[in-house]
């Protein structure tokens, strides 16, 4: 048994939050230069020259890339061979992100739904926690913005609506989101399990690499496709026209039960911010 003291845990998640915070991953940004070199419309190609110069501005002076830097959300890999010792793994977690969040000078935006007070130190973290063998530690953290957040959409659907009840579901959702969550944008896509299930795994396809290839080939042809699809949408970077409305498209998915098919789709801003650490 591999035993790791809660206060590296600690370090490290408020370490999480600070980068997370503060450098956008280097596949975002080539995707930024990529897409901004397609680009004919002057106002698009502006729009990711100052989405690079903001990452620029954030790494060079360590503030936030955006006033809104999320609720912290983790997804944990913990190896059966690994006790965590001082503090339960979700203790030690949520103590980071009040050290990160505070030290980093990060806006705190978790508030009581009913009061709308604001809880103080940005938590409670969410945390999705997967025991795998092994004898590491695997954390990832997102910060998830509001205005992404809001857009995203889980649903019920009957299972004769089929793929193209699927696609249709999700065409519809970036398009009617528009402007609002700040695009371009990345979006997730969780297909089957169960109606939390579906969501969760939305939520975790956003933190693959841009551009990497999903293992199941019938979904990086159907990524493929709705990306092509969402991008004739026209939205366009922040809203202003464009051919790049989406970076990229993720799909997972999981056996659901023979009378459903849960779907969720998750938005991520064109702020995708992620980062792990494995101890
Ligand atoms: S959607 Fe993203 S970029 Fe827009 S305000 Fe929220 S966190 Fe910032």
């Amino acid at each position: 048994m591999r035993h790791i003291d809660s206060r590296n845990v600690i370090d490290a998640v408020a370490k999480l939050c600070m980068d997370a915070n503060r450098y956008l991953p280097e596949d975002v940004r080539q995707r930024f230069k990529d897409c901004a070199a397609q680009e004919d419309s002057p106002a698009a190609k502006e729009i990711f020259r100052q989405l690079e110069e903001n990452c620029q501005l954030a790494a060079d002076s360590g503030l936030p890339l955006c006033q809104d830097t999320g609720l912290a959300v983790f997804f944990v890999e913990l190896g059966g061979e690994v006790s965590i010792d001082g503090m339960t793994l979700p203790q030690a977690i949520n103590e980071g992100v009040r050290k990160g969040y505070q030290e980093g000078y990060l806006r705190k935006s978790s508030c009581d739904p009913l009061t709308r007070a604001n809880v103080g130190d940005n938590t409670p973290a969410v945390i999705h926690l997967d025991i795998v063998p092994g004898e590491t530690l695997k954390i990832s953290m997102m910060a998830k913005g509001g205005g992404a957040e809001n857009m995203s959409r889980v649903t019920m659907m009957a299972p004769a609506q089929g793929w193209e009840g699927v696609r249709k579901f999700v065409i519809d959702r970036v398009a009617e989101a528009g402007p609002n969550p700040c695009p371009p944008i990345l979006v997730g896509i969780g297909m089957g399990g169960t109606f939390e299930r579906s969501a969760i795994l939305s939520k975790k396809a956003l933190m693959r690499e841009i551009g990497d290839t999903n293992p199941d080939p019938r979904l990086e042809e159907k990524e493929k496709a709705l990306l092509e699809d969402i991008n004739k949408l026209g939205i366009g970077p922040m809203g202003l026209g464009g051919k790049t409305t989406c970076l990229d498209v993720k799909i997972a998915m999981e056996p659901c039960h023979i009378a459903s098919l849960p779907l969720a789709v998750n938005i991520q801003c064109h702020s995708s911010r992620h980062k792990e650490v494995i101890l």
